[in-house]
């Protein structure tokens, strides 16, 4: 069968796919109507983010049986078109949540010692011994929202570092075996008592602009927010106005409502706020596995053609 691999899936993966008989096209950029045209005779698609799986695309193909995203969520898919076409959605939900959770910890200890703008300005030739005075994470309150993969790896290093940890989820009732030592508590009270917020949800109707004026109305006002989750999650406005109000001390994010953000964006230029373009899942470790997964996802719905 023929397989439409694009956005750069890791070639190990390809090789997968290949190895059971099947056609491999790769593809970088391709957007509707050039993504109409190429799958025409596609089997099954595998996409990282840049592609768009629209239901435009989706009703112009009468060959696919399988999409597959290499990644966490199905932003880019228009799941419900593929299904009601009959082609099945798969994504690759375990492969980046060490990645992600090593990033959460890279932007917290990079926002609390301020780690960018310090080299940023030795860079330039200043040595700022003094103004960058900063704050340990130990012996600190980590609020975690969202308590599944990520938010779970998220704590178990935040332990590591010698943290406090209270967790929201609203399917986890009770501490989860081998974490009786993180509390479970209702989502007002983890952004009440947490000294560091961090974002571990996906982005549904319900989370949507789920932290708003209200929500950062209820934080400790040296609090500070990580988001690695999906920027939709938070209120921009809101959180620009928290962070230049007062009311929250600092942020960091790696994910915007719209991506790519704008340079002029008004949370990016903020001196407490850390910004990144989206690197959470961008390691070789993640990328390999969800590559490979992809193509175990890919193969057990096309099978193999050997
Ligand atoms: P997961 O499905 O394992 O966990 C998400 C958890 O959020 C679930 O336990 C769910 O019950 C919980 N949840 C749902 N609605 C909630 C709400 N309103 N309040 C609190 N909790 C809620 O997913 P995961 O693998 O841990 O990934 C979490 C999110 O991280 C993804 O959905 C994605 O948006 C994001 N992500 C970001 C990157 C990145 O590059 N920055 C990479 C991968 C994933």
């Amino acid at each position: 069968m023929n397989v439409l691999a694009c956005d750069g899936i890791d070639p190990k993966a390809v090789q997968v796919i290949r190895d059971a008989g099947h056609t491999v096209v790769e593809a970088k950029g391709l957007a509707a109507p050039d993504l109409i045209i190429a799958l025409k005779g596609v089997h099954g698609l595998l996409v990282r983010s840049a592609t768009k799986v629209t239901a435009e695309v989706l009703a112009a193909t009468s060959d696919l049986k399988v999409v597959v995203r290499a990644g966490t969520g199905l932003d880019n898919v228009d799941r419900a078109a593929a299904e009601a076409r009959g082609v099945a959605v798969r994504n690759t939900p375990n492969a980046n949540s060490i990645s992600v959770a090593e990033i959460t910890f890279g932007m917290l200890l990079s926002l609390e010692r301020h780690l960018a703008p310090a080299a940023a300005d030795l860079k330039a030739g200043r040595w700022e011994k003094t103004k960058y005075a900063g704050r340990e994470i130990a012996g600190r309150t980590l609020g975690v929202i969202g308590f599944g993969r990520i938010g779970r790896e998220v704590a178990t290093r935040a332990r590591a570092f010698g943290m406090d940890v209270i967790a929201f989820d609203p399917l986890v009732k009770t501490a989860p075996a081998g974490f009786d030592w993180v509390r479970i508590a209702d989502r007002d009270t983890v952004l009440a008592q947490a000294d560091v917020i961090t974002l571990h949800v996906p982005l549904t109707d319900e989370t949507r602009h789920s932290l708003s004026t209200r929500e950062f109305g209820l934080v400790k006002k040296d609090a500070v927010l990580i988001n690695a989750s999906r920027g939709g999650v938070v209120d921009e406005a809101a959180l620009h106005a928290a962070l230049t109000g007062g009311q929250l001390r600092a942020a960091a994010t790696d994910v915007f409502e719209k991506e790519p953000a704008p340079a002029d964006h008004p949370l990016i230029g903020l001196p407490n706020v850390l910004p990144l373009p989206h690197l959470g899942a961008s390691t070789r470790e993640a990328q390999a596995r969800a590559g490979i997964d992809a193509a175990a996802a890919l193969l057990e719905v096309l099978g193999s053609a050997r």
